[in-house]
């Protein structure tokens, strides 16, 4: 029954490492959603997955936007009444140079309302899908920025911080909830994105595969932690 197959959700995946996950969960047999805050972008890049025969489809959402989560939510409880896996990816680095104490106030408000309350507010939206069947793995894309040691050195202030309290609410709500569900923080290591710049040395397609070892994680499996190529690291 096509309600039975597994469905997967990842945020900000029109490019870049969310994008990998998307056809990769696909080619693992999910039915996916790729999210997006950018129709054309979002339900292009839905499109050419599908056209090569993968079960994806493009739901609009901005996770800095409650009203566009809860309509998200709302499609997605409509069109996929499971929900197994959600890969918290949409992320922000906009610090540049800027040293946290002079930089532009502004900066460090979008930069923790992308990466740590849209963290959030994508995890309060969907939990209740997992819940209802007490099956769920949660994995929010992280950085080696947000661990605590990364704290003793300046630079990328804003994006440290907004990763180091992502971290923190991944452990939160780890001890929070009930069941088969987990909940991961992921370093997926420095990747060549937009993101990451030309130099990176890891592929998104090679963080996608690492990230993806978590998704398979047994009930056994610890009910959080923070992985690294599929092993723990220290918060
Ligand atoms: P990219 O910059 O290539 O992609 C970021 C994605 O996030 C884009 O799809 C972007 O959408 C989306 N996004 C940004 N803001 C929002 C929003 N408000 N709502 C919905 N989507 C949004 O980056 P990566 O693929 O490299 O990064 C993916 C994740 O990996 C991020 O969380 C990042 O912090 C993390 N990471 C990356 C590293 C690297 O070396 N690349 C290292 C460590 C962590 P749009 O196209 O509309 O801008």
């Amino acid at each position: 029954m096509l309600q039975d197959k597994q469905a997967a959700l990842v945020t900000g995946a029109n490019r870049g490492i969310g994008y990998e996950l998307v056809k990769q969960l696909a080619e693992m047999g999910f039915k996916v959603i790729l999210a997006s805050r950018d129709p054309k972008k979002g339900s292009e890049a839905a499109q050419r997955l599908a056209d090569s025969g993968l079960d994806v489809s493009f739901v609009d959402m901005d996770v800095t936007d409650q009203e566009s989560i809860r309509q998200a939510a709302m499609t997605v409880t409509e069109t996929a009444p499971r929900l197994d896996v959600l890969i918290n990816n949409a992320g922000v680095y906009l610090d540049g140079n800027a040293k946290l104490l002079t930089m532009d106030p502004a900066i460090l408000e979008r930069t923790m309302s992308t990466n740590f309350f849209g963290v959030y507010l994508v995890m309060r939206s969907f939990m209740p899908l997992m819940k209802k069947r007490g099956y769920g793995r949660i994995i929010n894309v992280s950085s080696e920025y947000g661990a605590m040691n990364a704290m003793s050195s300046q630079g990328a202030g804003a994006y440290k911080i907004s990763k180091l309290a992502m971290n923190a609410l991944t452990r939160l709500a780890a001890a929070e909830v009930r069941g088969d569900i987990k909940i991961y923080a992921v370093d997926p290591g420095w990747v060549s994105s937009d993101m990451g710049g030309p130099s990176a040395p890891r592929t998104p397609k090679r963080a996608a595969e690492l990230i993806l070892r978590l998704v398979t994680m047994g009930s056994e499996g610890p009910r959080g932690g923070f992985f690294r190529d599929g092993k723990p690291i220290d918060w």
